[in-house]
């Protein structure tokens, strides 16, 4: 037994818990798991079974803690876990699971799969079993500050941008502000859209906001890879420059993962509560929105339709807001089949799109977004999550889908009741893949000729 799988091991023994326990023991096999996850509705290929995925933590759950496991060890009748099983499982533990959570769902005994799978993950990380692309991700965030290796230089290069373009400030480090912006680093690469968006909505309604410049990126790496001491030190970088500037609350981007361990995750993995709110930008806007703040004119031309990212909507319970903004700028919206809590994924969440050996399996599971889209006709697609943006653009262009995908932070901004003092919109409000952005390398350099489909990826 090689030290890195006993390790591994030990994890995986001192991921179960009490639910996990449960959960384990009250399976009935029923399969009902497999209906709701797009990589075995794309696939028909029954190991990717929600409930088989997590086939190892089961194994060892069976032989630590269960009299007949115990018994069937003893006698020599059941096999022990190998390494060569935890091999065998990364791609299901990574390439092919979001941690989407529709699986847990539609359990009928309320087993929350996608809790077992991050659990699981935890292992497979320790063990050596985490894929090369989600490793290197996490070694730049603890590194540098960002999966996609972006440092605070890029930052200002586009705050620079940003405020020769609307006039606006974009205020750095400000003690006391109402709300500290956090950003995702595909935001910066691949849509500094977003920012300015930003910047005129809380002008218009008068909020004081602040960017924090030594915890400015809020996509947790540790979360998707699965070891909670990684996780617990990304975020901890948020939570000290939130307390250090004093603010009253955290603005999670547009990035589904990053509100899931900012709001949802974060109390728990630091031990203590926030001395700050933590809310989705949407959750943000809609209260503007109550409080007459937030004042729109004019409308999209084009049909609108609206993508939830899982960890806002299903996992993070933000399902109303959106719609509730997207009737203030759209004339003709129209919801796909399964919206809202029951919408598929993206296929590229949890750490699948900073994956190259799922790309190919990421691809064929698009082909569910791909068959919710066709029912719909033409279409603009409008969503909350940078990474599900850029997943669903290279699933279209794979497909041949005439399909533009927006923010939907940016699509309000493009139609702010304008004050004089802001310089008005782009042009075009609703960018095609690749225009309107600056194109930033990793290092923060622009990048001459970027072309649609060629967005940066963690
Ligand atoms: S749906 Fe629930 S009970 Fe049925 S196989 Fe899946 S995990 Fe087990
Ligand atoms: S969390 Fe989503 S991707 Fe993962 S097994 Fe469940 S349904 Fe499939």
């Amino acid at each position: 037994m090689s030290a890195s799988f006993e390790r591994g091991y030990n994890v995986l023994k001192e991921m179960i818990d009490a639910p996990i326990a449960s959960y384990l023991s009250s399976c009935v096999r029923c399969g009902m798991c497999a209906s709701a996850c797009l990589f075995f509705t794309e696939t028909g290929n029954p190991k990717y079974t929600p409930i088989h995925k997590i086939e190892p933590l089961r194994k060892v759950w069976r032989r630590e803690y269960t009299l007949i496991g115990k018994l069937a060890s003893w006698l020599g009748l059941a096999k022990p876990l190998t390494n060569e099983d935890l091999a065998n499982w990364q791609e299901l533990l990574y390439d092919s699971c979001t941690l989407c959570g529709r699986c847990s769902m539609v359990c009928p005994v309320g087993n929350d799969i996608a809790y077992m799978v991050r659990k699981s993950r935890e292992g497979m990380a320790i063990s050596g079993h985490a894929p090369a692309g989600v490793v290197a991700a996490t070694q730049r965030t603890i590194e540098i500050g960002s999966p996609m290796g972006v440092r605070l230089p890029a930052v200002k290069v586009q705050i620079k941008h940003l405020e020769q373009e609307t006039g606006l400030e974009v205020p750095l480090d400000k003690e006391g502000a109402e709300y500290m912006v956090l950003l995702s680093s595909m935001e910066i690469i691949n849509f500094p859209e977003y920012l300015s968006a930003i910047a005129r909505i809380f002008h218009q309604a008068g909020k004081s906001w602040t960017i924090c410049s030594e915890a400015f990126e809020a996509t947790n790496s540790g979360i998707q890879i699965g070891v909670g001491d990684l996780a617990r030190e990304i975020l901890m970088r948020i939570v000290d420059g939130a307390e250090k500037l004093k603010v009253r609350t955290v603005i999670s981007p547009e990035c589904g993962h990053a509100f899931t361990a900012l709001r949802w995750d974060g109390p728990n993995l630091i031990g203590r509560p926030y001395a700050f709110k933590v809310q989705h930008i949407l959750e943000v806007l809609d209260e503007l929105r109550i409080a007459g703040k937030l004042k729109t004119e004019g409308f999209e031309e084009a049909r609108l339709t609206y993508h939830d990212p899982c960890q806002i909507a299903r996992r993070g319970g933000v399902v109303e807001q959106p719609r509730n903004l997207l009737k203030m700028v759209a004339k003709d919206f129209v919801e796909m089949s399964d919206a809202g809590a029951m919408n598929w994924c993206c296929g590229g969440g949890g750490g699948v799109s900073a994956n190259t050996d799922a790309d190919e399996i990421r691809l064929k599971a698009f082909k569910r977004k791909k068959a919710q889209l066709d029912e719909l006709g033409p279409v603009t697609l409008v969503t909350a999550c940078a990474n599900c943006r850029i997943v669903m653009e290279e699933g279209l262009e794979q497909y041949q889908m005439d399909v533009p995908v927006v923010g939907l932070t940016e699509t309000i901004a493009a139609h702010l009741a304008l004050s004089p003092q802001i310089t008005p919109p782009l042009p075009n409000p609703l960018p095609l893949a690749g225009e309107g952005t600056i194109a930033l390398s990793p290092s923060g350099r622009e990048l001459a000729g970027e072309q649609p489909g060629e967005r940066e990826k963690p």
